[in-house]
């Protein structure tokens, strides 16, 4: 008989998409390739920020992963409550499935919750239906203060909270409603996409306050008292807002933290090279993953790293079951677009595991980042679909 293998795949956001994609290109047919995800969509999220000002439609940025069965990838709609990496099962509304090889693409888990107030006083821009709801709110906003903010330093997409402050700095420009709104940004880390180092810091926040928009670092949000639309900062500071935007806090998913997956980082410590766990053919991927770094801030969580990651785990897991081929390393090299809105964007790229600290070069906002933005957008939801 012959040997045949399953790979289950945790996850159909960009880790799980494209190791599945990859996994079914490399291996031959009579393996299975089974990819798991509560959602039937798979989001492109970079285009989050566009939902809120009107340029993309829920529509415009989504795929139903189903599309992946005429490729020959099994999929399974349901929620993961379970995860037994000792014997590479999982339980998928109580019904159980075991593979030979595990990728855990679960990405971060979001929870505003955890910050009194935050979910009924403000517009969680990090999820579709979150953005949407902005978006109406936004379009109905005539005058006042609009406050983005940050929850935590440490949360996906560094750039994107500088980012969706920018665009909607300049939507309210477009709507000549410039002199009626203000815009102002607070965040728990000292400066903007820290771990590109302090000139590239020192760059996007000169982007950000060129706008006009208000810059204030290092104010931990506590609470938000609704009724007054006050935020309470743990420093005791305290701010008015019309209209709040957040990113809320991250985490490990809490199947993830149950299976003993997870370190004192309270994320899934990984070979930094080959994506693989403690655990015997157990690999993690892009957000679940905690990868520290010499400077002592850990690889920041994007899409980008999710999908090289993906790239590496994918070709070492075929390599394992065909027996062709040599085995591969991810070398820590990352990229960004940065929009600063008006059709326009900044471009970062270089190696995040470069010692002591990352060489990153950034380029600056122009036409051609923009629209290798917009390109790369339509590539993905191509390509992969
Ligand atoms: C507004 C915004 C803008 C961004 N912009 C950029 C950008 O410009 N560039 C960039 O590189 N990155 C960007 N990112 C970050 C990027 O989207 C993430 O880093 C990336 O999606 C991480 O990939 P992942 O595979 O690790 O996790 P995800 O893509 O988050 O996928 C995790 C999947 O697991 C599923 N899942 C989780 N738990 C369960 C469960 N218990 N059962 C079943 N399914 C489960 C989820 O439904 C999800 O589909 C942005 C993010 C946001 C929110």
């Amino acid at each position: 008989m012959k040997d045949t293998k399953t790979v289950l795949i945790l996850g159909g956001g960009v880790g799980g998409l494209v190791t599945a994609n990859l996994l079914r290109k490399k291996i031959p047919r009579d393996h299975k390739v089974i990819l798991v995800d509560r959602q039937a969509n798979h989001i492109f999220y970079p285009s989050l920020l566009w939902i809120t000002i009107n340029s993309r439609k829920p529509e415009d940025i989504s795929k139903p992963l189903v599309k992946l069965e005429k490729k020959g990838i099994e999929i399974i709609q349901g929620e993961i409550t379970k995860i037994y990496p000792d014997s590479h099962e999982i339980e998928v509304d109580g019904t159980r499935y075991s593979g030979d090889y595990m990728v855990i693409a679960l990405g971060a888990e979001l929870a505003p919750e955890t910050i009194p107030g935050l979910t009924d006083g403000g517009y969680n821009f990090y999820t579709l239906d979150g953005a949407e709801r902005f978006r109406k709110a936004w379009n109905n906003f005539k005058s006042g203060k609009l406050v983005v903010i940050t929850s935590t330093p440490l949360y996906k997409c560094p750039a994107a909270p500088y980012e969706a402050a920018m665009l909607l700095e300049h939507d309210s420009r477009k709507k000549k409603l410039h002199d009626n709104i203000q815009v102002e940004l607070y965040t728990a880390e000292p400066g903007p996409m820290g771990v590109t180092g302090p000139e590239n810091s020192n760059a996007v926040r000169q982007m950000v306050e060129q706008k006009g928009i208000k810059y204030f670092p290092e104010h931990q949000i506590q609470k938000v008292d609704v009724s007054s639309r006050q935020i309470v900062f743990s420093s005791g500071a305290e701010v008015n807002y019309d209209i709040l935007a957040y990113v809320p806090p991250h985490r490990t998913p809490q199947i993830v933290q149950a299976a003993g997956l997870v370190d004192s980082s309270g994320w899934v410590p990984v070979d930094r090279h080959t994506l693989e766990t403690s655990f015997s053919d157990v690999y993690a991927i892009g957000d679940v993953t905690g990868i520290p770094l010499k400077l002592g801030k850990p690889l920041p969580k994007a899409g980008v790293f999710a999908h090289y990651h993906a790239e590496v785990v994918a070709h070492n897991i075929s390599v394992k079951i065909t027996g062709k081929g040599k085995s591969t390393r991810y070398n820590g090299f990352g990229s960004c677009f940065i929009e600063i809105g008006g059709g326009k964007a900044g471009f970062g790229r270089g190696n995040f595991y470069a010692e002591p600290v990352p060489h990153i070069k950034m380029y600056k906002p122009r036409r051609f980042w923009h629209w290798g933005k917009i390109l790369f957008e339509k590539r993905w939801l191509s390509k992969w679909f």
